[in-house]
């Protein structure tokens, strides 16, 4: 039925506008009825007063009926009602009734019955006035206010009362007024309250609307639709978040699509000169005498493949978190100086020497010494690969408080300042025109996760022709005892 939440809101709020109107106005209708009967009542025993005074002068001097009766006319067809005089025995002497009517003055206008006298008529004898709202002991048939008075004859001696009778009815036309003027407030304010409802409840039904369509789109990969932000409010900042979402995916899906691009172009140079050197050995074009050097060319290939083949393997388990890391506790000094001797032949060859130091003899880290292994093959492999011959390589530990800094810096090439923040990105390289003979681009993006898998960091700094230094920091852990193995192994949080 309500298949927008703006109709139900509509509904919701005009149901409990409604619901409020209307206790609103029963409550208001009856503090005004009350009001009415309460005023009429007070005027009602004036007016009993008046008549009294009257009768009383009259019943003492025999004189004045006439101002009596005309005052009695008035009363009566003023307040439509019906007033009578009863004599101290409970005989009703006298009636006055509004309209045509008149003045009744005979003996057979009745007698108050027992229990009327007893409630209504002795306490009047006694020199006591009231009024009250009821039917008069069953008397009447409607509701009617009653209100009485003494009246005197002579000096201090009571003669009778006046009953001044009026039907609550005959007041129907206040209140029927009140309740116009109640409907008419209502229906002006419900209206007034339903433009405001609708006018609020839109404003923010159309910003869900605008999200529901963007979701709509970004969910096709359209991530260019941005929202307006409509105020400082929740809504406002669902749509800054919406937005914030929105750019986030689309830089996912850029990384997604350059990463995709980069791999299939890292793949697609090996591969032909693979295929290209077989194809040259089959038929013919390459000479018998020739094919060990294509072949050991091939391998090298194959080699280049199956390192970014691994590497991709690497990446991707790191950032799916399916992996765990091996902790042990070990020298780090040691696993630096078995790294530096697998490549001691390169770097010789590159008239490079390296120059070690370590503050402390031994370095003990907690940590995967083979993902360790693999930092710092990369960093040592960089740095040998980027340096040009006769250029220095100096690997430093230090120990400090609770952790174990390492730097590996080099003479090299340097980088540039625009270059920097990006080395750490997938297949980021500085030289891309020769990048196919020095490697994918995947090293740093492997040793700054294996890092953050540790909770470290690595830091760069470098100045172009002037060289470049890597450094890191890794958990300090106190030297095992003898019979303590590496075993100290946990997930990865
Ligand atoms: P891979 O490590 O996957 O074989 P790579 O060495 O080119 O390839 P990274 O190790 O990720 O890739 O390094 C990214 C880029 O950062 C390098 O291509 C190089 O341009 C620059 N770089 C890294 N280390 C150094 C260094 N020590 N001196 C100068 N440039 C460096
Ligand atoms: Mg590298």
């Amino acid at each position: 039925m309500f298949r927008t939440v703006l109709s139900r809101l509509m509904v919701i709020f005009l149901a409990v506008v409604m619901v409020a109107m209307g206790v609103q106005g029963i409550m208001l209708y009856n503090v005004y009825k009350n009001d009415t009967i309460l005023r009429t009542q007070q005027y009602l025993m004036e007016e009993a007063h008046g008549i009294a005074e009257l009768m009383g002068r009259f019943l003492t001097t025999q004189q004045g009926k006439l101002d009596l009766y005309t005052y009695l006319s008035v009363t009566t067809r003023k307040s439509q009602s019906r007033v009578w005089f009863v004599n101290a025995d409970g005989k009703i002497n006298l009636e006055a009734l509004p309209g045509n009517q008149g003045v009744q003055e005979v003996a057979s206008l009745g007698v108050l019955s027992d229990e009327e006298q007893e409630h209504y008529l002795a306490p009047v004898l006694a020199g006591k006035e009231f009024s009250m709202v009821g039917n008069f002991r069953g008397r009447f048939t409607d509701d009617t206010i009653t209100v009485a008075c003494p009246v005197y004859y002579g000096r201090g001696v009571i003669a009778g009362a006046v009953f001044v009778h009026c039907q609550v009815k005959e007041l129907d036309g206040a209140y029927n007024n009140a309740w116009k003027i109640i409907l008419l407030a209502s229906t002006f304010a419900a209206t007034l309250a339903m433009i405001l409802i609708y006018m609020t409840a839109r404003s923010i039904t159309q910003p869900l609307a605008e999200m529901n369509l963007a979701a709509r789109d970004i969910a096709k990969g359209r991530f260019n639709r941005k929202l307006e932000r409509t105020g400082p409010d929740e809504l406002g900042q669902l749509a800054e978040s919406f937005n914030i979402m929105a750019d986030e995916l689309k830089k996912q899906e850029q990384t997604r699509i350059s990463f995709v691009a980069n791999v299939s172009h890292e793949l697609k140079s090996p591969m032909t000169s693979i295929q290209g050197f077989a194809q040259g050995m089959v038929d013919g074009t390459i000479k018998p005498e020739e094919h060990e050097k294509y072949l050991s060319i091939i391998l090298d290939e194959t080699r280049r493949l199956n390192k970014l083949i691994r590497e991709l393997l690497d990446l991707s388990q790191f950032e799916n978190g399916n992996f765990s890391l091996n902790m042990t506790t070990f020298d780090l000094n040691e696993l630096i100086r078995r790294v530096v001797i697998r490549y001691l032949d390169r770097m010789e060859a590159q008239g490079i020497e390296p120059e070690i130091e370590f503050r402390q003899d031994y370095c003990y880290v907690l940590g995967d010494s083979d993902r360790i292994e693999q930092v710092l093959v990369n960093l040592l492999d960089n740095a040998i690969k980027f340096t040009p011959e006769g250029g220095q390589i100096r690997i430093w530990t230090h120990n400090s408080q609770d952790k174990v800094l390492v730097s590996i810096s080099d003479s090299g090439a340097g980088i540039s300042e625009a270059d920097l923040p990006f080395i750490f990105d997938r297949f980021y390289k500085v030289d891309k025109a020769h990048t196919d003979k020095k490697g994918t681009g995947l090293g740093l993006a492997i040793v700054k996760s294996i890092l953050e898998q540790h909770g470290e960091s690595i830091q760069v700094s470098s100045k172009l022709g002037a060289g470049t230094t890597f450094a890191f920091t890794l958990k300090r852990a106190e030297k095992p005892s003898r019979d303590e193995s590496k075993k100290i192994s946990s997930k990865n949080e």
